[in-house]
């Protein structure tokens, strides 16, 4: 599970602009796409379709996960298959641990630990015996925007859905969290799908596919070396 396709998808916020017109694409089983491309161009739109934020309208094309129209699925199961790393995640005012809890209901200290370890934050984070339902600690509001970032990452390694939408800060992050954040991108995407709104050259390198929007339409498509090999 986790094949995602777009097929010929048009949509329109409002009567005088078009965001996407006739996007086709698919996001095989666990492989990654890269959007890239100006403001504007349509990036965000499609993964609001594609975690129901709007619907399709009739002739609008189809959006598919494993070939079934996301319109024939509830809101719930879809949004249970996704899992979101947004640009700035906004944490809760309680504990690291807690937050990173807040990815699976029930989630064993040594499953958040785990998840924390994936995404370098293990040492930030503080378990008891007792569960990890606990105020005490470090507070996930006073993190800096990366560690926030991380905390979002090990969330949604919790809570590990087969399809990842991530949206990549434009902000230049210092050369350490940077690395740390790609290592914890890595573990989250390892075996999923998934399809990133990117700004970083690295990210851009290691995608599988990168679809390069202009105006709400792809303009060109391949990988890292099959576009640089065109002009
Ligand atoms: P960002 O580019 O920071 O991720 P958004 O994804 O929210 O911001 O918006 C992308 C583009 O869509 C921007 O050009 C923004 O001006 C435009 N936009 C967002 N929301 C609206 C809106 N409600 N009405 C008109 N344009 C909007
Ligand atoms: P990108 O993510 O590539 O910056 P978007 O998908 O946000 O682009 O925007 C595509 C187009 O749709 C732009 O013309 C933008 O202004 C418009 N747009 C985006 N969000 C809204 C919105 N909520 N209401 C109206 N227009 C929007």
């Amino acid at each position: 599970d986790g094949e995602i396709e777009f097929d010929n998808v048009s949509f329109s916020y409002d009567k005088r602009t078009t965001a996407l017109h006739g996007v086709s694409f698919k996001v095989p089983k666990g492989s990654s796409v890269a959007l890239v491309g100006e403001s504007g161009a349509g990036k965000s739109t499609i993964l609001r379709l594609l975690y129901r934020f709007y619907d399709l309208p009739e002739g609008g094309g189809r959006i598919l996960i494993d070939g079934q129209d996301i319109r024939d699925v509830t809101q719930k199961s879809l949004r249970s298959a996704i899992g979101v790393v947004p640009q700035d995640s906004v944490l809760f005012n309680t504990s690291i641990a807690y937050n990173i809890g807040y990815g699976k209901f029930g989630a064993s200290p040594e499953e958040i630990e785990e998840a924390a370890k994936s995404a370098q934050m293990h040492e930030r984070i503080v378990t008891f015996p007792d569960g990890y339902n606990t105020k005490v600690g470090e507070r996930g509001v006073r993190l800096s925007g990366g560690e926030k970032q991380r905390v979002a990452i090990a969330r949604t390694l919790l809570k590990n859905p087969p399809i990842l939408l991530l949206d990549e800060a434009t902000s230049a992050l210092d050369t350490s969290t940077e690395k740390d954040i790609q290592k914890a991108l890595q573990n989250l995407q390892q075996g999923r799908s998934s399809l990133s709104i990117a700004h970083r050259l690295s990210t851009i390198a290691s995608a599988d596919v990168i679809l390069v929007l202009k105006d709400g339409q792809i303009v060109e498509q391949g990988s890292h070396a099959e576009l640089l090999a065109l002009d």
